[in-house]
């Protein structure tokens, strides 16, 4: 319920001026799991969608279900199919699948993405838990227990009062891609545990006195703590209305430059600094590492960096207030 408004039994994590409290949970969410994070991050974005296009009916239908123990996320992912919707006699059949859903399988409350002439709509479905899940979906080197999957919705019939918003709503800016900062968020709580974990075991093999291994903890803590101001800072401008959308993107973009940085720099020097110890199982270093290094794996990270350098080049201020 967090993420709801506090009249409504939350705990306001949706509204601007708590984002600096969101960050602080997604940190300590990506430090203990991070496909337990990537849920709560996922229900965190729905439930901040449907507060902001939702109509009175959709917020208050959410919020008992989500007070029921339900969950939401959001499924955007598709193959080149897609998922469409036809018009039926009872509302819209739905036709086609998502894939890389978070969640498929137990999340009743999700908003899908679907096409249409004017654009994509979100739709906030109401799921049974009987649909076509593919739970053999799911390969990848780490985040098994996120349980991203595809979830096929042919035949699934469903009401006018399902579509959340207006055609296009989805991608508006500056909440489309600068939301990015909050998984940024998450990963940055997983290389913080990292450095912690690396520390400890520096200490416990007495192994700390050694320059080359100071060496990496000292960059392992400068890595965390750049990645920190640059997220706390992206998830302050994010909630800053006075700022046009466009500046919010880039910095967010850039914010994503340095998160995947530290992530892949950190977990280099604690595979190295630890040695094999650090890859063997039950150990959390090798799960942390095996979840990070697919969780880091986020849409179009060239297209982003190179968007944040054609914003820089237009901003005709000195660089210092942009970034
Ligand atoms: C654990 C996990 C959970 C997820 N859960 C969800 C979920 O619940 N809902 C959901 O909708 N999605 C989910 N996703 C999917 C996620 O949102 C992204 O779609 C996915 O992670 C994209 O990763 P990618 O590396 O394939 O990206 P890509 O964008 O394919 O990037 C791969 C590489 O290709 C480059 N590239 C991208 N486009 C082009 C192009 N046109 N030409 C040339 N190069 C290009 C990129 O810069 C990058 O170098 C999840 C992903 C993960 C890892």
């Amino acid at each position: 319920m967090a993420a709801f408004s506090e009249a409504q039994g939350g705990a306001g994590l949706s509204e601007p001026e708590r984002q600096g409290d969101l960050c602080v949970v997604l940190r300590m969410l990506g430090a203990a799991d991070l496909s337990v994070a990537r849920l709560f991050e996922g229900h965190t974005n729905a439930v901040s969608l449907v507060l902001r296009y939702g109509s009175p009916v959709q917020i208050e239908k959410l919020a008992h279900d989500v007070k029921m123990g339900e969950l939401t996320g959001v499924w955007g992912a598709e193959d080149a199919a897609g998922l469409k919707r036809h018009q039926d006699a009872a509302g819209w059949r739905l036709e086609g699948r998502k894939i890389l859903a978070s969640g498929a399988g137990f999340v009743r409350r999700p908003i899908v993405t679907c096409a249409t002439d004017d654009g994509p709509v979100m739709l906030l479905l109401d799921l049974s838990g009987t649909e076509n899940v593919d739970e053999t979906s799911w390969t990848a080197l780490g985040m098994r227990a996120s349980a991203t999957r595809s979830i096929d919705f042919s035949g699934l019939v469903i009401r006018a009062g399902q579509q959340v918003g207006r055609a296009g709503d989805y991608m508006r800016q500056p909440f489309f891609s600068g939301g990015a900062w909050r998984f940024c968020a998450v990963h940055l709580g997983a290389i913080e545990r990292l450095t912690e974990l690396f520390r400890d075991d520096l200490v416990s093999r007495n192994r700390g006195g050694d320059p080359y291994q100071r060496e990496r903890l000292a960059q392992c803590a400068v890595a965390t703590g750049t990645a920190l101001l640059w997220i706390e800072e992206a998830a302050l401008r994010f909630a800053n209305d006075l700022l046009t959308p466009a500046h919010v993107v880039a910095y967010v973009n850039l914010t994503r430059m340095v998160t995947e940085r530290a992530g892949l720099d950190v977990m280099e020097l604690v595979q190295r600094g630890m040695g094999l110890k650090g890859f063997i199982r039950p150990h959390p270093v090798e799960r942390i590492c095996r979840d990070l290094s697919t969780y880091l794996r986020q849409p179009a990270p060239d297209l982003a960096m190179s968007d944040a350098a054609g914003a820089l080049m237009e901003e005709t201020l000195p660089l210092g207030p942009f970034a």
